[in-house]
């Protein structure tokens, strides 16, 4: 008989009842430390206290009114956005998926409106992740998250993942008079902690300059002070035209946003787009109090300290198992573990000492702490790793 929750997840026994700063109490008392922050969501951790004050406050005034009227908190959290990035415009969406639909309909948008209608096409490179949206399976195009989905939103073109080469062929080759954009992770989370090195990001800038081809971020996972810039493309010194945002953004709330330039947005007119829920008066309160800890240079500095010594950390576990592990990758908190021993048994032996983190294909064993996390909290959840891959070894012995 089917489950009453559609069985679609493959789920840990394991069931939290509560949560503080970057612990989770299990149903049976046992206190997990969590370096998995809901898959980079909880930002600043769980039930941090001016996050719980602001929705507590917000809920007890306004929770929902639709985009037919004005919502203050919304407009609050667009200008905040455009006065700490590159964009002159945002959209609020209720999750990331939803966000890589506006933006894929973003792009062509523009073209048509351009007059150039044959500007559809959008590229983008294999072991991405782009949400379960129609758009966003396409987008990504794995066999794994197409399979049996079809027909597919036609559109899309798939890239060997950093090969310039082939970005520049596909640019500038047969077939460049019809691209729309280029959607890119800069660190890919999903496909398993695999930063774009910067000087591809400052190298797909160029190309989209000289095509006009619009550059489409995907910062679900990596934005949101991750890399300990607010958004990862900072570290290239480079900015998109389009770019997709939520995860950290509402701290646990759901939210997210597509940002724009004001030229990528100019197909956007009254009736273009919408959303019941977008940009509720819950949701912006909440982002615009995350924005308010991770907008701040010294929380940004923190983050990046705090990397460092986590990075240390898990070198120093590679070292200790050469076994179970094999490297480190990644930027700030946004950290991967590349093991040898299958990295669903780590995440499981991880259980057994407490610690909760999230794998990822090339079988990678993510670690993406709150933002908010201590250093002793650090050294902890090394502690606990270290102990999981010793207890994977004696099993193997
Ligand atoms: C999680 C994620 C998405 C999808 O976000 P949802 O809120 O689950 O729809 C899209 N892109 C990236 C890079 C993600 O990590």
């Amino acid at each position: 008989m089917i489950p009453a929750v559609l069985p679609t997840y493959n789920r840990a026994p394991l069931s939290f009842v509560s949560g503080e700063g970057a612990w989770l109490v299990e149903a049976d008392g046992r206190r997990f430390l969590d370096f998995g922050a809901g898959i980079a969501v909880n930002a600043l951790g769980h039930a941090h206290p001016d996050l719980v004050r602001v929705l507590s406050d917000q809920a007890a005034q306004l929770w929902h009114v639709s985009n037919l009227y004005t919502i203050p908190a919304q407009e609050a959290l667009a200008e905040r956005l455009v006065d700490l990035t590159f964009a002159d415009t945002a959209f609020f969406t209720n999750s990331g998926t939803e966000a890589c639909e506006l933006a894929v309909k973003m792009a062509r948008k523009h073209w048509f409106e351009a007059d150039q209608p044959e500007r559809t096409e959008i590229l983008a490179f294999e072991g991405s992740f782009h949400g379960r949206s129609a758009a966003g399976i396409a987008a990504a195009g794995s066999e794994k998250m197409t399979h049996g989905f079809g027909p597919l939103l036609p559109g899309f073109t798939h890239l060997p993942w950093g090969d310039h080469e082939a970005l520049q062929a596909a640019l500038t080759g047969p077939g460049e008079e019809r691209i729309a954009g280029v959607i890119v992770e800069p660190v890919q989370g999903e496909g398993g902690i695999r930063p774009l090195p910067d000087a591809c990001l400052k190298g797909l800038r160029d190309l989209c300059d000289s095509t006009g081809a619009l550059m489409i971020l995907d910062e679900v996972q990596c934005g949101i002070g991750r890399t300990g810039k607010l958004f990862a493309h900072e570290w290239a010194g480079v900015t998109p035209d389009i770019m997709m945002v939520a995860k950290g953004i509402g701290g646990g709330f759901p939210l997210g946003a597509v940002l724009a330039t004001e030229v990528a947005a100019d197909g956007m007119g009254a009736g273009t787009h919408g959303s019941t829920y977008g940009g509720n008066p819950l949701a912006c309160a909440v982002g615009l109090e995350v924005l308010r800890h991770v907008g701040e240079p010294a929380f940004l500095d923190a983050v990046s300290r705090k990397a460092g010594r986590l990075r240390q950390k898990l070198e120093g576990l590679v070292a200790a198992h050469p076994d179970i592990f094999e490297s480190v990758r990644g930027s700030g908190l946004m950290l991967g573990l590349v093991c040898r021993a299958p990295n669903v048994d780590v995440v499981k032996a991880g259980y057994g000492a407490e610690l909760l983190t999230v794998p990822a294909a090339d079988n990678v064993v993510r670690l993406l702490p709150p933002l908010t996390v201590r250093e002793d909290e650090i050294d902890e959840a090394a502690l606990r790793l270290d102990r999981a891959a010793a207890s994977l070894a004696s099993h193997a012995a």
